[in-house]
């Protein structure tokens, strides 16, 4: 028999094609998806069966003798069509080659192995697998669901039960928002819905934005589902670990994968239900290699699949809230859960206004009076505090006041931040660090000054304001090392704590049942910032800090959120004190509309990087250029090259240049044809270090 051609999808740079498959022949037929070594250059390397090549002819045919394969890992059952098929969309949207997104979502641990490496691990895990106790009988108890939840459950058996009806038809379930504040059980609802797909068989996968942050939803799936496997993926396991959670999900030894964004590739051979929770959450975006958006991407393999998704969040982002209105265009199905579980009222939302405030020296105190004094009451009522500032350090900045120095970062468009515990300044985007100077390094004057405030200043300021009272912060400082993020959320649990300082990481899926009072500090800045997607995430981020509040029924008709504001007239504040999602959305999607924005446009950002900017800027002009010339152009509008927010890190000069067009349709097919000659002009820019398109860019 004569040897087939096997197209195998590998890790090889870019440039080498954007279909990134490669051609190898084989002695036999192996189907699509199966993973073996094939040799590339002097290397060998893990690849993906991605399809039998036909036979070539004419100019476009292969290499007459192609390079044959290496060992198949035979144990291991090949990657699933549905697998495949959404590594091809993800690959072609996100404008990347297969291998490079095959291979980068793969647990790198499988990269390592060959063959007989593989089968001894496999075999290994079966028998531990198989050997594994039975699993305690007792369930936890469930709560009885409210009317809210029973009607979301209607509607989620009604998906998936069109879909069961009509398989093979064109019907596909439209994708679930389910809309909640936290606490209207939500959870409860994901619960449910995976109990009625597992007890037919299937696997529920489940998506969480961080996962280290929210154990909480992993303790609460095992313990609903003892007779189940659970298993998690993220980027906190070790790599065997990930590697071990992957086969069992492939395997389909696991019933429930409990995953970040990379979660959303898990092989999975009987899917029947995809969660993602916190849906607007802007962790759901990868910010490097493939910039894919796990939120979308569950959508497309709940299509793919034909599996019902379920959306939730109280602050959906504007993209998924427009699908859900009420309309022609409707796509989404939005189930609410207007009602806190078991009473429990939203916090009253109060401002302050900061404007009203006597300065002293020139500056505003950090704490309005009036807040300081709602803090003393909750610690002498023995409740809990949740102070957020959304800056860590000491300050961001040092300053002298007699020449003018301030504390740069001298490989960055930056300030340096003093962090007073540590006697440093350390920039945050390089991690460049060095001492804190005793004079200025400028004109000797030892008198040089913090200006403006962080997290570890505030929890000074804190303690002073309210001496005796046991303060905590929690942000990227003191969480760094292992378990220390624990040891504080445990010791915030067992009420050891009366004050939690931190930045939004405070805000974000804890459990805090005995927080009666938020202080947002100083939350304005994301009013004027210049990416039009700020107004939006400070919503949800003060509906979600909100959320903390008073979770607990006993304790709700108290709770109460104050935020500090120089413009206690702003539209957002208005809704957020009536904790109105809808009416604030309706106004963000007017300001679109009539900007032109997302969701009304589709846009791409095309980055460029180099030491010398001028390099970035004419690699950016020339791609300009030759986006005007394609045919795919028309209706699309290229923008001039500009510098980010932070124009240089660590030496490296930035510019970027921002492509919107009208629909998705003719953004995919101009990116079709410009990427790939974007890839073939490379080599006239000696100098250019990176350069990188992003396609539905979160942050512009
Ligand atoms: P969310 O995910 O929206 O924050 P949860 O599902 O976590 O809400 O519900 C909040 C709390 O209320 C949880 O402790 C949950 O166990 C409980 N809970 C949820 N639904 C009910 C219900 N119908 N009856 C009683 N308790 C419930
Ligand atoms: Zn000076
Ligand atoms: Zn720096």
């Amino acid at each position: 028999m004569s040897a087939v051609t096997l197209a195998v999808a590998v890790d090889a740079p870019q440039h080498s094609g954007l279909t990134g498959a490669l051609h190898y022949s084989s002695a036999q037929p192996l189907p699509p998806g199966t993973l073996l070594r094939v040799p590339l250059g002097k290397r060998d390397m893990l690849g993906i069966v991605w399809h039998t090549a036909a036979p070539a002819t004419g100019a476009d045919a292969p290499p007459l003798v192609l390079r044959p394969v290496g060992e198949a890992f035979a144990g291991l059952p090949p990657m699933a069509p549905a697998w495949l098929a959404l590594v091809d969309f993800a690959a072609s949207y996100y404008q990347r080659s297969v291998g490079e997104l095959a291979l980068a979502v793969l647990p790198p641990e499988l990269r390592k192995l060959d063959a007989p490496g593989l089968a001894k691990r496999l075999a290994g895990l079966l028998k531990k697998l198989d050997a594994a106790p039975p699993p305690p009988a007792t369930p936890v108890q469930r709560p009885q669901l409210g009317d809210e939840q029973l009607a979301a459950l209607a509607a989620f058996h009604t998906a998936l039960h069109a879909h069961a009806d009509q398989a093979g038809a064109a019907s596909r379930p439209a994708p679930l928002l389910l809309h909640g504040v936290t606490g209207s059980g939500k959870t409860e609802v994901y619960l449910h819905a995976a109990e009625a797909v597992l007890a037919a068989g299937r696997q529920a996968l489940v998506l969480v934005p961080e996962i280290n942050l929210t154990p909480q939803l992993e303790a609460r799936f095992a313990a609903r589902f003892p007779q189940h496997r659970l298993v998690s993926l993220h980027s906190g396991l070790t790599p065997v670990q990930r590697l071990r959670h992957w086969l069992m999900a492939h395997l389909g030894r696991a019933d429930i994968v409990l995953g970040t964004r990379m979660g959303v590739f898990a092989p999975l051979p009987r899917l029947g239900l995809i969660v993602v929770d916190e849906e607007h959450d802007p962790s759901y975006k990868q910010q490097e290699g493939a910039r894919y958006s796990a939120r979308d991407l569950a959508v497309y393999r709940g299509h793919l699949e034909r599996v019902p998704v379920i959306l939730g969040s109280a602050t959906p982002s504007l993209e998924t809230w427009q699908h859900a209105l009420p309309g022609p265009r409707q796509r989404y199905q939005r189930l609410a859960l207007d009602a806190r579980v078991g009473g429990g009222a939203l916090p009253r939302v109060r401002l302050f206004d900061m404007g009203v405030l006597p300065r002293v020296n020139g500056q505003s105190p950090v704490l309005a009076p009036l807040v300081v004094d709602s803090l003393r009451q909750r610690i002498a009522a023995g409740e809990q505090s949740l102070v957020f500032l959304n800056r860590r350090g000491y300050a961001p900045v040092l300053h002298c006041a007699d020449c003018g120095w301030k504390s740069g970062c001298p490989h960055c468009s930056a300030w340096r931040v003093f962090h007073k515990g540590e006697r440093t300044l350390r920039c945050h985007h390089c991690g460049f660090t060095e001492r804190v100077p005793r004079a200025c390094p400028d004109c000797g004057n030892l008198d040089i000054a913090p200006l403006g405030r962080g997290t570890e200043k505030l929890e000074e300021q804190l303690a002073e304001l309210l001496p005796g009272a046991r303060i905590a912060r929690l942000d990227a400082d003191t969480a760094r090392g292992k378990g220390q993020l624990e040891a504080r959320l445990a010791e915030v649990h067992a009420g050891d704590v009366d004050v939690l300082v931190g930045t939004q990481m405070v805000t974000k899926g804890h459990d805090f049942r005995r927080i009666t009072l938020v202080v947002a500090v100083n939350p304005d800045s994301a009013l004027f910032a210049s990416d039009f997607r700020a107004p939006e995430r400070l919503f949800a981020l003060l509906m979600q800090a909100g959320g903390r509040a008073g979770r607990d029924a006993g304790q709700a008709s108290a709770s109460e959120m104050w935020v500090q504001t120089w413009h206690p007239q702003h539209p957002l504040y208005a809704a957020l004190k009536r904790h109105d999602f809808a009416a604030f959305a309706a106004s963000q999607l007017a300001e679109r509309a009539a900007a032109g924005l997302p969701p009304f446009s589709h846009l791409a950002l095309l980055r460029a990087e180099s030491r010398d900017a001028a390099v970035a800027l004419a690699w950016l002009q020339d791609a300009a250029t030759l986006a005007a010339s394609l045919p795919g152009g028309d209706g699309v509008t290229v923008y001039p090259p500009v510098p980010p927010a932070v124009s240089k890190v660590a030496g490296i000069e930035r510019l970027q240049m921002l492509v919107e067009a009208p629909s998705r349709a003719r953004l995919q097919h101009l990116l079709a044809a410009w990427v790939p000659a974007l890839h073939g002009q490379r080599s006239r820019h000696k100098g250019l270090a990176r350069w990188a398109i992003d396609v539905d860019p979160l942050a512009i």
